[in-house]
């Protein structure tokens, strides 16, 4: 009897590497998506039932199909810039649809749930590394949206007995190292994406957000994930939950801070190229300076990335943008 997992958003680039990884453990996923940022051919573990979460009926008959042992919810809108222009899209999809799916959780009985939350929950924070007890006090929409279903996680979970992780993720990045998946995202508005781009000729140049911060060199910096660490530690979310541990926020970073010149000389040390770059204002609402302490997550969740060195990260996500990588 296959022990189905519930996977929203499973298309995305995060979510289809979560169900690679939980496949590889024996799980399936089945993937509840709209596609309207998913691709199809990125569900290659498990059934793809393609559907809004805002669809409380379809969502009932996918729960009471396969009876999941979890959710895991991924599925939301997430760019930042978008949220500030649009934010009743990312009210309705992140919040309301949330709470859809929470609520036809707790209908069908299924009380383990594993979200995908964001460092965008804390806003710009009082203190670095940045602990999962800093306050949270999201700085746009779309950190909004993802605090409002951690607080709706959390006063479900007093009241109906659910059990939950909150992922707090920092930057994902990277692809899978088989070559099986990678970020495709429309419009690529991140960093590491554009650089590999423009590196690879198929982007005229990439601007570079701001370098007169308070950093050692000007720039950004930032905590970058190996996305298939990050799916990883989805898996040790869902065991946790399984062996009937309790409710947690976690951060998932790999714990050290890569400014945005560090990332450009880190596709010069893998390709030989450089990045054509632009030097440009900043970019509003940009905090300085973001990185995890990484602590719980290892002490709760035993997870340590292996992936996420700035290196590997490049290598594994270069030739995905058509960039040719040094062995
Ligand atoms: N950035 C940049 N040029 C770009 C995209 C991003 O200089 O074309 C900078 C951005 O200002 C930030 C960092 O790179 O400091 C990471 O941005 P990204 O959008 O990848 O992720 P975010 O941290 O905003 O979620």
């Amino acid at each position: 009897m296959p022990r189905y997992i519930l996977v929203t958003g499973g298309a995305g680039f995060i979510g289809s590497h979560i169900c690679k990884a939980l496949s590889r453990a024996g799980m399936t996923p089945v993937t509840y998506d709209n596609l309207s940022t998913g691709h199809a051919d990125s569900v290659r573990w498990g059934p793809l039932i393609r559907a809004e979460l805002a669809d409380a009926a379809t969502l009932r008959r996918t729960l009471a199909e396969f009876s999941p042992d979890c959710v895991i919810h991924c599925g939301a809108n997430a760019y930042v810039g978008e949220s500030v222009d649009m934010p009743r899209k990312y009210y309705r999809n992140n919040v309301v649809g949330s709470l859809t799916l929470l609520e036809a959780c707790l209908d069908q009985d299924i009380d383990r749930i594993v979200f995908s939350s964001s460092c965008a929950t804390y806003g710009v924070p009082a203190s670095l590394p940045i602990r999962e007890e800093s306050p949270q006090h999201p700085v746009n929409p779309y950190g909004r949206t993802k605090l409002i279903f951690e607080m709706a996680l959390e006063d479900f979970a007093a009241a109906y007995g659910i059990r939950y992780a909150a992922l707090r993720y920092f930057n994902a990045a990277g692809a899978d190292p088989d070559g099986e998946l990678a970020e495709r995202h429309q419009p690529e508005t991140h960093l590491i994406p554009r650089a590999l781009l423009a590196a690879a000729g198929r982007l005229e140049r990439l601007d570079i957000f701001g370098t007169d911060y308070a950093t050692e060199d000007g720039t950004c910096v930032r905590d970058y994930i190996h996305v298939s660490d990050l799916a990883q530690a989805h898996l040790a979310a869902v065991n946790h939950l399984m062996a009937d541990g309790g409710s947690l926020s976690v951060n998932l970073g790999s714990g050290r801070g890569t400014s945005v010149r560090e990332i450009l000389e880190a596709i010069h040390r893998a390709s030989g190229c450089e990045v054509p770059v632009r030097y440009c204002s900043r970019r509003i609402g940009d905090p300085p300076i973001l990185f995890a302490n990484t602590a719980r997550a290892q002490a709760e969740l035993g997870f340590a990335p292996v992936l996420s060195d700035i290196d590997t990260i490049i290598r594994t996500a270069g030739p995905t943008f058509g960039l040719q990588v040094t062995a």
